[in-house]
């Protein structure tokens, strides 16, 4: 099976793997004062210090917790008082039940949109997101963050989809809070952060002990935490510049055999493709994929499984039956030339075989 779902999450690598095999054995929890505590402490203060050196941070500003979905909630509703806004094509944890500002026909926030409402009402808490997860569009966050310092806002980013495969500078972007989550560049499920400016006082989403110097409580999970650390040491920007390269030439090929690339006059994620199919639905696409060996997906699966319609596509006013037949591809660190090339055939093989059956 060749695997191209990176963006829902990535393989683990085998250095991650190894770093948290050793860690499980021994009790961590680094509030004890024992020996075996003021180790767990030592690899949790060593994890913090290298996330924190990878996005140019503060060690301090950096707190540990269990999910992007997590640290996007959190720092939602860190700052009472204020009204928040988010990007129309936000993740769903971002998203849920906020007022959105619109973008345009690339994905792109519309900045004048967001200048207006900012210019008009109480302070803002807004939300705009580094890279889309399922079209990999790049926002102009330091744009964003200068209209947010001019009308007295504050700038959460969601970095889920940047780390590792761009570089992301938490103090350069000017953001006042950041959502990293490990899984997406190697790390493992279920360690994450929010890395918050120091002078910013937040109300805790969990409260109990006083772990993460009091912002979030909960004993922190070191193996995870370390595997997470280990997995951004293990960022490599020069295999991204590579895949991209591959996905070109895929690009170019699908564009040729009919498909539509979404998000295409915009800067994107070296890793990542949006593409449809014509008039072949997304769901036919993924299971003929999945039989053929591989792992595809589309805009947004629910639990179930089932593909709903994709609210990114939507914002960026795409066709309703277009973005029905749109797909994602995303590579990282184990794909090779040889992956794409397969892939770029098989796409363009059933491109031609299903398009037939609907005619
Ligand atoms: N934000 C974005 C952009 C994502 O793509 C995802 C995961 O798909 C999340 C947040 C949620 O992260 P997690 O899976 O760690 O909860």
């Amino acid at each position: 099976m060749i695997y191209f779902d990176y963006n829902a999450t990535a393989p683990l690598r085998p250095e991650v793997q190894a770093t948290m095999q050793e860690l499980l054995v021994a009790p961590s929890n680094p509030s004890s004062v024992h020996r075996f505590g003021r180790e767990a402490k030592k690899h949790l203060e060593n994890a913090r210090k290298t996330i924190a050196d990878a996005i140019s941070a503060w060690p301090n500003e950096v707190i540990f917790c269990g999910s992007g979905t997590e640290a996007n909630n959190w720092a939602l509703r860190a700052i009472p008082g204020r009204r928040v806004l988010v990007s129309a094509v936000e993740h769903s944890s971002v998203l849920y039940g906020n007022d959105t500002i619109s973008v345009d026909s690339n994905g792109i926030i519309d900045l004048a949109a967001l200048e207006k409402i900012l210019a008009g009402g109480s302070p803002a808490l807004i939300s705009v997101m580094l890279a889309n997860n399922e079209t990999g569009v790049i926002q102009p966050i330091c744009e964003v963050s200068e209209l947010c310092k001019k009308h007295d806002a504050l700038l959460h980013c969601d970095a889920v989809q940047g780390l590792g495969k761009i570089p992301v500078d938490f103090g350069a972007l000017g953001v006042d809070m950041m959502t990293l989550s490990a899984h997406k560049s190697g790390g493992p499920v279920g360690a994450a952060a929010l890395v918050v400016r120091r002078d910013l006082v937040l109300k805790p989403l969990l409260v109990g002990g006083g772990q993460e110097l009091g912002r979030r409580a909960g004993t922190e999970n070191i193996a995870a935490i370390a595997g997470f650390a280990k997995a951004v040491e293990l960022i490599d920007f020069e295999q991204m510049r590579r895949l991209r390269g591959w996905l070109d030439a895929m690009e170019l090929q699908m564009e040729k055999a009919g498909g539509t690339i979404f998000g295409k006059a915009a800067q994107r994620l070296p890793n990542a493709t949006c593409v449809a199919m014509p008039s072949v639905s997304n769901e036919v696409q993924l299971m003929d994929f999945d039989l053929k060996g591989f792992a595809v997906s589309a805009g947004s699966a629910c639990s179930s499984g089932r593909i709903e319609g994709s609210h990114v596509l939507g914002a960026m006013g795409v066709a309703k039956n277009l973005a029905a037949s749109a797909i994602r591809v995303s590579g990282g660190w184990k794909t090779t030339q040889e992956d794409t090339i397969s892939f770029t055939n098989a796409w363009k093989t059933n491109c031609a075989r299903l398009a037939k059956t609907v005619e």
